[in-house]
C-alpha cells in the first residue's frame, strides 16, 4: 500500500482547475460522495458559503426588499384558539353580528375626529418611491372599498392617493421628505415615525434606481441618487420633544385629527410607556417580521422584536401605566391572514397593519411575466427584489412600462377582497370564541402550543393551562 512518503505527489490545484463547482478538483475520487460535496454542515450551509461568495464580491453587505429570512422565530402559528364549548357559548356563525368597527384616536379626548374604520386592518406606510404611483392608487381604492384607510409612507403624500383614499394617515419621517403643511391638514390621521421593524435604529433606504424624476422633485432630492434617510429625528433628543412636535402637529391640524408614533419593535414595553406619555393617540408597534423595499440583509435578519412577543410587551406598558382604553395599540409585522388578526387581537392590539400582505394582494410575486422574474434571478413566489427596481409584476418599480402592469381597477379589487377574506376570518374565529365583537378577544381565547410561544406572550400552555415560565 502506498503511504505518503513514498506514493506520487499530488498536484497542487490551481485557479483552473479549482471551480466553485464541486465534484471537478484533481486528486477527488470522480462520483464519491463527502460531506463537502454534499455540503451538509450545519454550520456552513449553501446560504452562509453564498452569502460569503456574495460579499467577496461587492466589498459590503448585502441588500434586499421584502422580509426577513431569519428561521428562528416564533410564529402566530404557535397558538390555537379555544372556542366556546361547555362554559362559553360560542356565537351563531350565519345569523349572529360580529362588530368589526375600530375607532382610533377616541381615547384620550382630545381630537375631534377619530379614525373610524369598519375593519380592525388597515395597509401600512409604503412610500410613493417603494411602490409605483399605480400601487398606491390601488392599494387606496381597495382599502376605500373595504371601510378602512392607508398611510402615505414617508414620500409625501400622492394627490392619486389623497383622491383614492377615504381615510389617509400622512406620515412623518426622521427625513422629512415633502413635509407640507397643506399635506398634513388635508390628512385624516399623522404619524410621526420613530423606527420600523424591518431595520430599527435606521432610516428608510431608497436605491437610485427607484428615484425617478416624480419621486426625485418630491423628496427634493437628485434623481437617479440614493436615498438614504436619517435614522432619528433632527430636532428630538428625547421624549419631551417628542410631546413638543405632538403638540405642534395638533395646533397644525387644529386638533381635528389623531397623531400616530410608529415604532420598530426593540424594547416594546419601555418604548411603548414611553410613548404613550409623550401624549400620542395611537402607539403603533411593528415587529421584526415588517416588510421593506429595501435594506441591508443583516438588519432584517438579526434586529428587533418578533410581533408575537411585542404585542403582549406593549399592552402591558398600556396597562401598567394606566393609558389602556386611552391610547390605542396598533399591531404590525408580517401578519398573513385573518387569523394573524385575531390573534394579535386577542394578545392585545386594537387594530392591525399589514404591508407585504397588502403588497401580494395587488400581484407581488404573481405566476406572471415570468421570464422577467428570471432575468432578475428570482421565480414567482420566491421574490424578494423590490430593492431592485424591476418589480415584475410593476408594483416596486419607478420604471413606466412595468408599473403600467398594475391596473389600478383590477388589482384594487383583489385588495377589497383579501381584506374582505380576512375580516371574515377573523370574525368567524371571534364568534366561534362566542365574541359579539372582535375586539373582545382575548388572551384566554388562546392557547400556546410550544414553550417558547407560551413564555413570550404569558398565554397558556396548551394541555397545562397556565403560562410556561423559567
Ligand atoms: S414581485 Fe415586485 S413587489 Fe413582489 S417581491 Fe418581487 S419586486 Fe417586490
Amino acid at each position: 500500500m502506498a503511504d505518503d512518503l513514498t506514493s506520487e505527489p499530488v498536484l497542487i490545484a490551481d485557479e483552473n482547475l479549482v471551480t466553485f463547482g464541486d465534484g471537478g478538483v484533481e486528486g477527488r475520487p470522480a462520483g464519491v460522495p463527502s460531506s463537502y460535496a454534499e455540503g451538509k454542515s450545519p454550520r456552513w450551509t449553501r446560504e452562509v458559503i453564498a452569502d460569503i461568495h456574495a460579499k467577496s464580491q461587492l466589498g459590503r453587505y448585502q441588500l434586499r426588499g421584502f422580509s426577513t429570512f431569519q428561521k428562528n422565530l416564533p410564529s402566530f402559528d404557535e397558538l390555537v384558539f379555544q372556542p366556546a364549548t361547555m362554559t362559553r357559548l360560542p356565537l351563531e356563525g350565519y345569523r349572529e353580528r360580529c362588530e368589526t368597527r375600530t375607532v382610533l384616536g377616541d381615547g384620550l379626548g382630545l381630537v375631534e375626529n377619530p379614525v373610524e374604520l369598519d375593519i380592525p386592518i388597515y395597509i401600512a406606510s409604503m412610500s410613493f418611491g417603494a411602490l409605483s404611483a399605480n400601487a398606491k392608487a390601488a392599494l387606496g381604492r381597495g382599502a376605500k372599498k373595504a371601510g378602512t384607510m392607508t398611510c402615505t409612507g414617508e414620500g409625501g403624500m400622492l394627490e392619486e392617493e389623497r383622491a383614492e383614499n377615504r381615510t389617509l394617515l400622512y406620515q412623518l419621517s426622521p427625513a422629512r421628505y415633502m413635509i407640507d403643511l397643506d399635506h398634513i391638514r388635508r390628512a385624516d390621521a399623522v404619524e410621526i415615525v420613530v423606527g420600523q421593524g424591518a431595520k430599527p435604529g435606521t432610516g428608510g433606504l431608497l436605491l437610485g434606481m427607484k428615484v425617478s424624476e416624480r419621486v426625485a422633485r418630491m423628496r427634493n432630492l437628485p434623481q437617479g441618487v440614493d436615498q438614504r434617510s436619517t435614522s432619528r429625528h433632527p430636532d428630538f433628543l428625547g421624549a419631551d420633544d417628542m410631546t413638543i412636535k405632538i403638540e405642534e402637529l395638533r395646533e397644525a391640524t387644529d386638533h381635528k385629527v389623531p397623531v400616530f408614533v410608529k415604532m420598530g419593535a426593540t424594547r416594546p414595553y419601555y418604548d411603548t410607556a414611553v410613548a404613550a406619555k409623550t401624549g400620542a393617540d395611537v402607539i403603533v408597534v411593528d415587529g421584526l417580521e415588517g416588510g421593506t423595499g429595501a435594506s441591508p440583509e443583516l438588519l432584517l435578519d438579526n434586529t428587533g422584536v418578533p410581533t408575537l412577543a411585542a404585542i403582549p410587551a406593549a399592552r402591558r406598558a398600556l396597562d401598567d401605566t394606566g393609558m389602556s382604553g386611552k391610547v390605542k395599540l396598533v399591531a404590525a409585522g408580517g401578519i398573513r391572514s385573518g387569523v394573524d388578526v385575531a390573534k394579535a387581537l386577542a394578545l392585545g392590539a386594537d387594530c392591525v397593519m399589514i404591508g407585504s400582505a397588502a403588497m401580494i394582494s395587488l400581484g407581488c410575486n404573481s405566476p406572471r411575466y415570468v421570464e422577467d422574474y428570471t432575468a432578475i434571478g428570482t421565480e414567482p413566489g420566491a421574490c424578494h427584489h423590490c430593492h431592485t427596481g424591476r418589480c415584475p409584476v410593476g408594483v416596486a418599480t419607478q420604471d413606466e412600462v412595468l408599473s403600467s402592469r398594475v391596473d389600478v381597477e383590477a388589482a384594487s379589487e383583489r385588495v377589497y377582497r383579501f381584506l374582505t377574506a380576512m375580516t371574515m376570518e377573523a370574525t368567524l374565529l371571534a364568534k366561534a370564541c362566542g365574541k359579539s365583537s372582535v375586539h373582545n378577544l382575548e388572551p384566554e381565547d388562546l392557547r400556546a402550543l410550544t414553550l417558547e410561544a407560551s413564555a413570550f406572550t404569558g398565554i397558556s400552555l396548551v394541555g397545562a393551562d397556565r403560562p410556561f415560565t423559567w
